[in-house]
């Protein structure tokens, strides 16, 4: 038996299929037959070429994915349940952490498994043995050992595509903020990240949620997913008038959250000034080398202002996230969240439909897309 896995060919450009043999199953590892692949703000910045600091000049053999969903393939000896205790039988459908913490070191013995420096990172080159290390592929192989987690019949393999990146991370991310029932939250940018977190952060009983970004489409979806005011950069230009916009909804005092969502360093200084004295910032977004961004330090001090990064999470977001979901579903469309699915073989064509940063102002853009790999 083979499966196939996407391998770039250029930064830009198009993909390859290559296929590899599917690997033994070591005792409690679990091989996962791939259903959804999410095309994440994190993949265009690699696909774009805005990694070569870590993927090199040019790509070779680079295989890549993390956002994914699938179905239990072949079970490893030993595995008989989910992390949860459900019982776990091979067709059912999972999702799971796409890093492996250690689980031993000293950071993860303090609880932030999410946090552990020496968390396994998925292998890039293709050709390493167990082949299936990335979500553009049939396959994908779980280490031994893993968190792994049921999909309740409720959530769609489409809904459940963004839940293993983009909705654990903000699940995970808006509680380490600190953020509390009745608080004011800005989301910078109506991503895939940014929707999730609209959605959460009313969940989480947020009073007033103000979200902005330049796509109408995407204003139109965070409206959708619990925003009070989307705002539109086309309305407000200037960091001067959205810092203003925000001060005027909150009464003078600005926001107790921000997060960024947006993945560019430019969005920062603006996000930090329309925090209240004592606020947090929430940077989520940014995950290139490189991406420097200048402020002034007296301000966060005299700001008394809280800075968080926020990447990974502990692998407890992810029932987290399937739990937001489901006591949710009526009450936001997460079914839009995926707006496109394109078969693996059409990944190239996935990726440039998928590439806002040419597209702006185009009405029929997508909001985010996904390869499927079951059937057509
Ligand atoms: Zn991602
Ligand atoms: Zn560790």
């Amino acid at each position: 038996m083979k499966g196939r896995v996407a391998v770039l060919r250029e930064y830009g450009g198009d993909f390859e299929l290559r296929e590899y043999p599917l690997p033994e199953v070591e005792p409690g590892a679990i091989l996962v037959r791939l259903t959804r692949a999410g095309i994440c703000g994190s993949d265009l910045h690699i696909w774009r070429g805005e990694m070569k600091a870590v993927y090199g000049e040019t790509p070779r053999d680079l295989t890549f994915g993390h956002e994914m969903c699938g179905r239990v393939a072949r079970l490893g000896a030993g595995v008989h349940t989910d992390s949860m205790g459900q019982p776990l039988r091979e067709g059912d459908r999972i999702t799971f952490a796409y890093f492996f913490p250690c689980g031993r070191c000293r950071v993860c013995l303090q609880d932030e498994l999410g946090n552990c420096p020496r968390k396994g990172r998925p292998n890039r080159v293709a050709g390493t043995p167990p082949y299936f290390n990335n979500a553009y592929a049939d396959y994908y192989y779980l280490r031994p050992n893993h968190y792994v987690f049921k999909i309740p019949d409720e959530i769609s393999d489409d809904m459940a595509t963004p839940v293993n990146c983009a909705l654990a991370q903000v699940v995970y991310g808006l509680q380490r903020a600190g953020l509390r029932f009745g608080q004011t939250v800005v989301i910078q940018g109506a991503g895939g990240l940014g929707l999730n977190a609209v959605a959460v952060a009313r969940d989480m009983g947020a009073d007033r949620i103000i979200v902005f970004d330049r796509i109408p489409a995407r204003l139109e979806l965070a409206r959708a997913f619990g925003a009070d005011h989307a705002l539109s950069l086309a309305d407000l230009p200037t960091p001067e008038a959205r810092i203003e916009a925000v001060r005027e909804l909150t009464d003078g005092f600005g926001a107790d959250v921000v997060a960024d969502l947006v993945g560019y360093p430019e969005v920062i200084p603006e996000g930090l000034r329309m925090l209240r004295s004592g606020g947090c910032y929430l940077e989520v977004g940014n995950i290139a080398p490189g991406n420097v961004f200048s402020y002034d330090a007296t301000a966060l001090v005299r700001g008394n202002t809280r800075l968080v990064g926020t990447s990974n999470y502990s692998p407890w977001a992810i029932p987290q996230a399937l739990a937001f979901m489901r006591r949710n579903l009526k009450r936001f469309p997460f079914e839009r969240l995926i707006s496109h699915t394109f078969p693996l073989e059409r990944i190239g064509e996935a990726f440039r439909q998928a590439e806002w940063q040419r597209r702006e102002g185009d009405p029929l853009r997508l909001s985010r897309a996904a390869l499927r790999m079951d059937g057509d």
